[in-house]
């Protein structure tokens, strides 16, 4: 997964974005799901947030390190619904 750090200057553009729902606002800034957010495996080729951040502040989640196998299986079962 990844996650948006403090240099987030809460442009709204990411959030719309995401393919599995994973942005919200959060108290002070956008946050990211981990358990919604397949670093976009499934969707797309790359990260959709990443790709529209203008202040670049997306990388991925040090608590949060996960194989592209990882990330599909994430993919399916959220497409499961579960
Ligand atoms: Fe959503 Fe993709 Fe960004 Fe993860 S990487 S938060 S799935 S847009
Ligand atoms: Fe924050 Fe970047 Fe999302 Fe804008 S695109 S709300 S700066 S994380």
């Amino acid at each position: 997964a990844l996650i948006i750090t403090d240099d987030c200057i809460n442009c709204d553009v990411c959030e719309p974005e995401c393919p599995n729902e994973a942005i919200s606002l959060g108290p002070e800034i956008y946050v990211i799901d981990p358990a919604r957010c397949t670093e976009c495996v499934g969707h797309f080729d790359e990260p959709q947030c990443v790709q529209v951040c203008p202040v670049a502040c997306i990388p991925v989640n040090p608590a949060h390190v996960e194989t592209r196998e990882q990330l599909m299986a994430k993919y399916v079962r959220l497409q499961g619904g579960t």
